[in-house]
């Protein structure tokens, strides 16, 4: 058996030993390339003086490459058990750095498990990568418990996060990331690269923290009326919000809105001061 740069067996011999073959239910697509899962842990900023939370590491290539980065701890979620035996041996070569929680990252709390400062780093089973990201954007309070989230998407979902108003994917996924992050797409990784394939394109993509969001807004209040306002984005706003509150036309004007505006035209600063006068 050829070894590794870790030292560790190659990723197609610790899925054949273990007999960890994909499951479509889990939004199982590994990436066995370590030159690959490097280059996504080494974009994720510098890992040394932290700790990593890794959501789906799978058989362990993006956990083998953190560690290797230097990472100071990594706690991972896995909801697939099968996995466990392969996450063993890679904790036993990092001498303890390495903790691995077993379950439903949906469910679980890691934070008890994690000293500041943390990075997420993720390649996201895709059935619950936006319901994660929406939770971690979305916290009443800011900052949050985490620096830096460098995560797998599908290509359209990446855009979606990184969109600007006046296009197609500008939505409450890019409202949400770029009031109090910034927003970027590192790299496009070809369906080609994972075991198996998936059918879609993906991006990784790297939000870094603001320490304060860029404008004044409630996360609840701005979090609703972006989702209301784009659930029908062909609509005029003052057709696809109403009854959101009483005088929804005064409201959108004081915020710099025409009521015939659609959801698409407005930009970040107008939707928080909208969703302050809606909150009020
Ligand atoms: N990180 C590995 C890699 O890059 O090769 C695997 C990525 S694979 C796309 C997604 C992983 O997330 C799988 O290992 C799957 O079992 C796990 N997973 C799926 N749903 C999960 C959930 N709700 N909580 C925790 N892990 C989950």
């Amino acid at each position: 058996m050829m070894a590794s740069i870790d030292g560790l067996p190659p990723l197609r011999d610790v899925i054949n030993t273990h007999e960890l073959f994909a499951k479509k239910a889990l939004g199982q697509n590994f990436l066995l390339d370590l030159n690959l899962t490097s280059k996504i842990a080494r974009q994720a900023g510098d890992l040394t003086k932290c700790d990593v939370l890794e959501v789906g590491p799978g058989p362990g290539g993006l956990t083998r490459a953190l560690l290797h980065e230097g990472a100071r701890r990594v706690v991972v979620i896995e909801q697939d058990e099968r996995c466990l035996p392969a996450l063993k041996e890679v904790a036993d070569h990092y001498n303890g750095a390495l903790e691995v929680l077993l379950g439903d990252a949906l469910k679980i709390d890691p934070m008890e498990h994690l000293t500041a400062p943390v990075r997420i780093v993720s390649n996201l089973p895709y059935n619950v990568g936006t319901e994660l990201l929406t939770r971690w954007l979305a916290p009443s309070e800011w900052p949050p418990f985490w620096q830096s989230l460098t995560l797998m998407f599908q290509k359209e979902v990446a855009q979606r996060i990184v969109a600007k108003p006046r296009t197609k994917a500008y939505g409450r996924l890019s409202i949400l990331a770029q009031w109090r992050c910034d927003a970027k797409i590192l790299m496009e990784i070809s369906p080609v690269a994972f075991t198996p394939p998936p059918k879609v394109t993906s991006s990784v993509v790297h939000l870094e923290r603001l320490e304060n969001p860029r404008f004044p807004a409630e996360a609840k209040t701005l979090s609703r009326v972006v989702a209301q306002a784009f659930n029908q984005r062909r609509k005029m706003l003052r057709a696809s919000l109403k009854g959101i509150v009483p005088d929804l036309e005064d409201r959108l004007i004081a915020a710099d809105i025409k009521p015939t505006q659609r959801a698409e035209e407005i930009d970040l600063e107008r939707f928080c001061k909208l969703s302050e006068l809606i909150r009020q």
